[in-house]
């Protein structure tokens, strides 16, 4: 199987070529297509994404992402906005899990956030009024909003899950959060075997703090689903260890959830565990499940010792010492 392959910015070529090692030593045969885009191509040919990597994209219609620094100043979007836009991946996907001892704030958590990935205040329609005066226009949808809702229910069906929480604050915006809960509600109807819950924007992020067993899939908007994701990673260890997936129903993109960290890049203090994770998925979704959980079984094993934890687990190990720990538990 053909995949597009791109490393991205700071961190992302170190911790791609850890990803790799680990993939191809987990008998998964992934030819890897190799296409470059972000800071380092913007240099070279003036483009942020070169058309050869939107050719390899639609060719493979299946690909893997290192982070992608977004310049600063206008002009420049971000190159993941600007994929998920084009190829309407409208569902992100982030399983956020614990690994071997990683230190974590709650035991075994084992929670999958299903965040909207199109619209919401994230459509881009903002209008300057005066100096004194800014307005955002927040877009939610019956058919964006069904989508994802009917993804989140479908996965908790296939993956034996036992409840959906939907995450609103449909109390204050009765249009837009409104319409997204109505609709959850509806699609709700049609899964019996699945409890569903709802649940206001705020309490949930106190919720999540004090008592997140209580949660199993959770669906939500594009803005609360980015927010609270990153509330989560917290809860088992860091954005190191969480990856993610962008899916739409032609397209699929893989990414760790964590940006190209320019203050470590090139340094080989990176953990790739959000990327390998990221692969698993990957594999996961290629039909490759013996290869993923032989990989998921080596990390937690790695993992399972603070020795071998990376610098920002409260390790001292580097990227390269690391990876051949992975494989070495293969
Ligand atoms: P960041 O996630 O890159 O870094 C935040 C902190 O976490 C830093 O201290 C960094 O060293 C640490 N960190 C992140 N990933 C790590 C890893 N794998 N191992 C060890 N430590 C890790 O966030 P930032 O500094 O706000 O963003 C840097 C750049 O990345 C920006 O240009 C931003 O736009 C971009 N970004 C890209 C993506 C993406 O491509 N998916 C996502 C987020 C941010």
């Amino acid at each position: 199987m053909r995949v597009t392959m791109i490393p991205g910015d700071g961190i992302g070529r170190e911790i791609a070529q850890a990803m790799m090692q680990v993939v191809d030593a987990s008998g998964a045969k992934i030819e890897w297509e190799i296409v470059h885009a972000g800071e380092t191509v913007l240099q070279e040919t003036g483009e942020l994404v070169p058309q050869a990597v939107y050719d390899s994209l639609e060719r493979n219609q299946i690909a893997i992402k290192g982070p992608i620094t977004t310049p600063i100043g206008q002009g420049y979007r971000s190159v993941n906005v600007a994929l998920r836009k084009k190829y309407d991946l409208y569902a992100n996907v982030r399983p956020i899990r614990s690994v071997g001892q990683t230190p974590s704030l709650f035991e075994g958590l084992d929670l999958v956030l299903f965040r909207e990935n199109t619209e919401d205040l994230y459509a881009g329609l903002e209008k300057k009024i005066s100096d004194d005066e800014m307005h955002s226009i927040k877009v939610i949808t019956r058919s964006a909003s069904e989508r994802i809702v009917k993804q989140a229910f479908d996965f908790a069906v296939s993956h034996q899950r036992r409840r959906v929480t939907v995450v609103t604050k449909a109390n204050i915006m009765k249009l837009t959060d409104g319409l997204f809960l109505e609709v959850a509600r509806e699609v709700a109807k049609a899964y019996p075997t699945i409890e569903f819950t709802e649940i206001l924007v705020d309490n949930m992020a106190m919720q999540l703090v004090i008592n997140p067993q209580q949660f199993d899939v959770i669906v939500t908007e594009n803005l609360y689903g980015d927010i609270l994701s990153d509330l989560m990673a917290g809860l088992v260890g860091g954005l190191g260890i969480i990856p993610g997936a962008n899916l739409g129903r032609n397209m699929a993109i893989f990414e760790a959830v964590h940006g190209s960290a320019p203050d470590i890049a090139g340094k080989d203090l990176a953990n790739p565990t959000a990327l390998i994770l990221s692969a698993c998925l990957m594999l996961e979704h290629l039909n490759e499940s013996e290869a993923a959980s032989r990989i998921r079984q080596a990390l937690d094993q790695v993992l399972s010792h603070p020795d071998n934890f990376t610098r920002d687990l409260g390790g001292h190990i580097g990227t390269t010492a690391f990876t051949n720990l992975i494989l070495a538990a293969m």
